[in-house]
């Protein structure tokens, strides 16, 4: 996705909208997302004084693996973003005017065009929860035996559940 200078500033701060809707392999590349996935994002772009802002939604879901059950499902990241990059003119060799923005921790672009896929694609990853899960009574497997306990009951787990009672007990007579 490229936001294209030129149209963004002639609009004079009037917001110009930009959007995309489809495989997550097409907007970032087959190699990261092999497996499917699809996303959506909707933004807009206005400059700014010498800045061009974005501000939008991505919404996307992902091929994941649930971290109790190991089991793999659709994961959805549905996040706002806002930000904001420094227009600097193209200059030849080093630009003081570049290296004063990344001093200033400042994103920053210079050409006619601001590329948003690696930015989008940070966005993407900070929204994804560490430790995804399939449901949020997601069971997990068993730590003794491995079974995945959404679909079994195993053995060892009615053991530790009578422990556990036992437990309290001992704890009440205390
Ligand atoms: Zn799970
Ligand atoms: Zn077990």
């Amino acid at each position: 996705m490229r936001i294209y200078l030129p149209e963004v500033k002639q609009r004079k701060g009037e917001a110009v909208p930009y959007s995309f809707k489809g495989s997550l392999a097409d907007f970032f590349g087959r190699d990261e997302f092999p497996c499917g996935g699809e996303l959506e994002v909707e933004l807009s772009a206005r400059a700014g004084g010498d800045k061009v802002l974005i501000s939008g939604v991505l919404h996307a879901f992902l091929e994941a693996e649930c971290s109790r059950c190991l089991q793999p499902f659709r994961q959805e990241v549905k996040t706002d973003f806002q930000e904001s990059f420094v227009i600097i003119p193209e200059a030849e060799g080093g630009d003081p005017q570049a290296l004063a923005a990344e001093a200033a921790n400042e994103l920053s672009v210079s050409g006619n065009y601001l590329y948003l896929n690696e930015f989008l694609r940070q966005i993407m990853i900070l929204a994804q929860e560490y430790n995804p899960v399939c449901r949020p009574d997601c069971k997990g497997l068993c730590a003794e035996c491995g079974a995945d306990l959404n679909r079994t009951n195993c053995e060892c787990r009615e053991d530790s559940q009578i422990d556990l009672r036992l437990l309290k007990l001992k704890e009440l007579k205390n």
